[in-house]
């Protein structure tokens, strides 16, 4: 059995066997007519096809490249699977919070005789327009003061919301701020059927 060495130049190639034509003696120095040869994989050993690939490989990369592919795609589901319950764990939390809000807010609307609840302090433009539109409009309303009543804060602490003068609560709703149309008020109003009061005489 020859091999690479016995041709001279080392080949780029593995040499299987070579072959000489069967009625020529085989002796020392006969150049071999044809050499039969291929490639082998480095991994298994197997023949390499024209492309330098054998077909134990390809299947393996295949089958390697359908598992990778499989794995991303269920990771992809989890993924898609947890933000879901993340979403739902959310809005069961947001639904939780309105409504307990919700319950405190009807609760300061009872104890107040179901009239609008208003937190202000005495020095807040926006608190002596809200009061300003609240008495021309004759809407009869409770004004908590937070810088004259020492309870009025943790009342309106406990509606979770940000401190924030006015924060009026209508009904079961908490609103921040004061729309100067009155439009919000007047909804919400509306809304929790709180009745107006006839309208505080015009003065000039
Ligand atoms: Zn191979």
């Amino acid at each position: 059995m020859l091999d690479s060495s016995d041709l001279g130049a080392p080949l780029p190639f593995e040499v299987d066997r070579v072959v000489t034509p069967s009625t020529a003696p085989p002796q020392l120095g006969y150049a071999p007519v044809a050499v039969q040869t291929w490639r082998r994989c480095h991994v298994d050993g197997l023949q390499l096809d024209e492309y330098g690939d054998c077909h134990r490989c390809q299947a393996e990369r295949a089958h390697k490249a359908e598992t990778a592919s499989r794995r991303a795609f269920i990771t992809l589901m989890a993924l898609v699977a947890s933000l879901a319950v993340l979403v739902g764990l959310f809005f069961a939390w947001r639904h939780y919070e309105s409504t307990a809000q919700q319950r405190t807010a009807a609760a300061i609307t009872k104890a107040n005789g179901n009239k609008v609840v208003v937190y202000t302090t005495q020095s807040c433009p926006a608190c002596t327009m809200a009061r300003n539109h609240l008495d021309a409009k004759g809407i009869p309303y409770v004004e908590r003061r937070l810088d004259a009543d020492y309870t009025a804060m943790p009342e309106l602490e406990s509606l979770e919301v940000r401190v924030l003068v006015p924060t009026f609560v209508v009904g079961n709703e908490v609103m921040q701020g004061f729309d100067p149309s009155g439009m919000t008020l007047a909804r919400a109003m509306a809304k929790h059927n709180v009745p107006h009061g006839k309208p505080a005489p015009a003065t000039f």
